[in-house]
């Protein structure tokens, strides 16, 4: 496969995970090349750690356009990115604006678009998991190149030192693109927990928890494994812990090496989120909850005396 472009997921000065993950993935796919969107100056900071990660190119596409309004300028420049440089493959993260992306560049390639992969063949063989997650499938784009977003936390990033050479993307914006502008950005006060899409391991809470005060032995929990905290649908509805939290159909997916449900009874829209998991371990006092169908390893009893016994023996280990 020739160029495969990767879209380079940013904030803040500093790429994220998943696109370090990409990055791997299209190194064994052909010659990666990342595509850094965004505002004046964007791209500068990021080329170094793109470079560590085996970016052989770093097109630089830097417009006030491009960070003033959603997602539609980005989707323009990328498409025309495409038609210009004829790459083997493009990825783009599976998450929120990564998805959105895809689909409007899809449609504007009339190309084919697979979502949610996790992992992807030299011959555009693309493992997808579909239907909230209880199916996984071998697909393949038919018509168009292999356009596809990467489930995060699906590849290992591995470093792979290259010495990426910068080209500047033309970005031209009509104004069909600039219907949506921001107004307003919110940054979240950044805690020292990892982020809970991109993290190793996450400890999520249930209705089990019994209360927005008990959620403090979730984090307590989190902290100790160096994890991010998440919480089933029920938990965030009965107002124990926020929205952004919430694992599942409608909430954020994850995929991390451990994920520890406790108090939560694993219902298929809550498996959705989390069964990509590599292992799962679940504290339960029912015997009989579907998690444990799930699960690598299952505790069958009280989170109020499982959780602390298990935190001290991790205390005692460390
Ligand atoms: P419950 O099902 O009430 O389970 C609580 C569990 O805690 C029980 O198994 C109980 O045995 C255990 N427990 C209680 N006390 C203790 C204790 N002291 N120690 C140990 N265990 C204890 N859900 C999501 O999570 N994410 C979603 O994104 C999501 N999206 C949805 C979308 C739709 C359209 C619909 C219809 C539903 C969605 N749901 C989602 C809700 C989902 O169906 C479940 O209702 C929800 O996941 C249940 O959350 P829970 O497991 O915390 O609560």
């Amino acid at each position: 496969m020739a160029e495969v472009l990767v879209v380079v997921e940013h904030s803040g000065g500093e790429v994220k995970k998943v696109t370090l993950e990409m990055l791997t993935l299209a190194r064994e796919l052909g010659t990666p090349a990342a595509v850094v969107l965004g505002g004046p100056g964007a791209a500068a900071p990021l080329v170094d750690k793109l470079s560590e990660y085996g970016a052989a190119k770093v097109y630089a596409g830097e417009s006030a356009d491009l960070d003033g309004y959603l997602v539609a300028p980005k989707a323009a420049v990328l498409a025309a990115l495409v038609r210009s440089v004829s790459p083997g493959a493009v990825l783009l993260g599976s998450t929120q604006e990564g998805k959105e992306i895809a689909g409007r560049l899809a449609v504007k390639l009339d190309n084919g678009l697979l979502t949610d992969v996790t992992a992807l063949a030299a011959d555009g063989t693309a493992t997808q998991v579909v239907f909230a997650g209880s199916t996984i499938v071998k697909s393949r784009v038919t018509r168009g190149l292999p356009l596809v977003t990467v489930r995060p936390n699906s590849v290992t990033p591995v470093p792979s030192a290259a010495s990426a050479e910068v080209s500047t993307v033309d970005v031209t914006v009509d104004e069909s693109a600039k219907l949506a502008r921001v107004v307003e950005r919110k940054v979240e006060a950044k805690g020292a927990r990892p982020e809970l899409t991109e993290a190793s391991v996450v400890v999520s809470g249930g209705r089990g928890v019994g209360n927005a005060d008990n959620f403090k032995l979730v984090e307590e929990m989190a902290d100790l494994l160096g994890g991010a905290v998440g919480a089933s649908r029920a938990a965030v509805d009965s107002g124990y812990y926020p929205h952004q939290f919430q694992v599942g159909q409608t909430g954020k997916t994850v995929s991390p090496q451990l994920y520890v449900a406790l108090g939560i009874s694993g219902a298929i829209q809550h498996r959705a989120g989390m069964q990509t998991s590599k292992t799962i371990v679940a504290v339960n006092k029912d015997a009989e909850a579907p998690i444990f169908e799930l699960a690598d390893f299952g505790v069958v009893g009280d989170l109020f005396k499982v959780v602390p016994q298990a935190a001290e023996e991790i205390r005692k280990r460390k």
